[in-house]
């Protein structure tokens, strides 16, 4: 398997399709700790990814990945738009740089974990996105081959996700409100795992 176009077309329409739905709530989560446009931001960078989902799925997964981080940078805005970019853009050029699908899959997500982490100087523990891409990317390592993988991956993007809310935000606007963060789950970590989930749905959909 490559990036089979169909299957990405079908990861964009899905994961814009959940992101738009739960715009509602990912504002939500950011009004608690942060300034309220999570949502916003993530339903209009994904709205601008499918407008170009044909364009992008005829290309090769490399220079694919590498459109849907421009796009990602250019229009989500916010802390998260160049932090997602980033994440695309990475796992573009690991892909440009010889690894494979699906072969080199945990090689490519790490190398977009690492360009997160990198961009934003943060790390896990955090209260970030971070906090779901992380142990994302240990139970891909972990389960890699075995037979339960996709419903490991995302049964881990929601237990991450609700891991967050006891966490004291250390980096990003949360940060700001310190120990008052606690008790809520940080948006990007819920607009993660919404993410995850649709690749998942996708590729669970296509076995
Ligand atoms: P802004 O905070 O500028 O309004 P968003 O609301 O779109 O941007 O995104 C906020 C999310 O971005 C947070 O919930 C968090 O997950 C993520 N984030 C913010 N700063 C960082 C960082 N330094 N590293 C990783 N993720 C971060
Ligand atoms: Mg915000």
């Amino acid at each position: 398997m490559d990036l089979d176009p169909t299957m990405l077309r079908s990861m964009i329409v899905r994961g814009t399709e959940r992101i738009v739905a739960n715009a509602d709530e990912l504002c939500a989560l950011d009004r608690a700790i942060g300034d309220g446009d999570h949502g916003t931001n993530m339903k209009r960078g994904l709205q601008a990814v499918l407008a170009k989902a044909e364009d992008i799925a005829a290309l090769p997964a490399g220079e694919a990945l590498n459109m849907i981080g421009r796009t990602l940078v250019m229009t989500v805005g916010g802390a998260s738009g160049p932090l997602y970019g980033s994440f695309f853009l990475a796992a573009g050029a690991a892909i440009a740089g010889g690894r494979r699908l699906p072969e080199d899959l945990v090689d490519v997500v790490a190398a977009g974990v690492e360009a997160v982490g990198a961009r934003g100087r943060s790390t896990a523990g955090e209260k970030t996105m971070l906090d779901v891409l992380i142990p994302v990317l240990d139970t891909l390592r972990a389960e890699a081959g075995q037979p339960g993988l996709i419903a490991q991956v995302k049964a881990t993007a929601r237990e991450s996700t609700e891991r967050t809310a006891p966490m004291i935000a250390t980096k990003g606007r949360a940060a700001y409100l310190g120990p008052r963060s606690v008790g809520h789950v940080d948006p990007g970590a819920r607009s993660s795992c919404l993410m995850v989930e649709a690749v998942c749905d996708i590729l669970e959909e296509s076995l």
